[in-house]
This record gives C-alpha cells, sequence and structure tokens, in this order.
C-alpha cells in the first residue's frame, strides 16, 4: 500500500519539503503547555499547504 504522495493546489508539483517554524503556538489559557508548529511547503512555488501542531491535545482546554 503505497501512500499517496501530496501534491501543490498551485503548481502541480509532488516535491512537499516539511518546515519546522521557529516558533511554538500556546494553548491561550496555558502557561507552560505549547506545541511545535510544522508545515508542509512547495519547494517550487513555496506555497505552504498544510500547518499542523504536533501535539494538538494540548489544545483541548482552550476551547472556544
Ligand atoms: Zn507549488
Amino acid at each position: 500500500m503505497e501512500k499517496q504522495r501530496k501534491e501543490c493546489p498551485e503548481c502541480g508539483c509532488k516535491e512537499i519539503g516539511q518546515g519546522k517554524l521557529p516558533t511554538v503556538l500556546r494553548p491561550i489559557n496555558a502557561v507552560i503547555a505549547s506545541s511545535e508548529v510544522r508545515a508542509e511547503v512547495c519547494t517550487n512555488c513555496g506555497y505552504i499547504l498544510n500547518m499542523r501542531v504536533l501535539e494538538p491535545e494540548k489544545f483541548k482546554k482552550s476551547l472556544i
């Protein structure tokens, strides 16, 4: 079962790199908890396909 490769919706490039943002995102009402943010970036045009935190469960306490 081969994992389907992602494709840039802007230029069709299939070479998607993974970036780490030089910051962390903190739940709004948590003092200590924070999570690293990762982004998937098209290596051709620079379009960011998505961003996500690595530990989303930390944000359960900051539901709106
Ligand atoms: Zn692209």
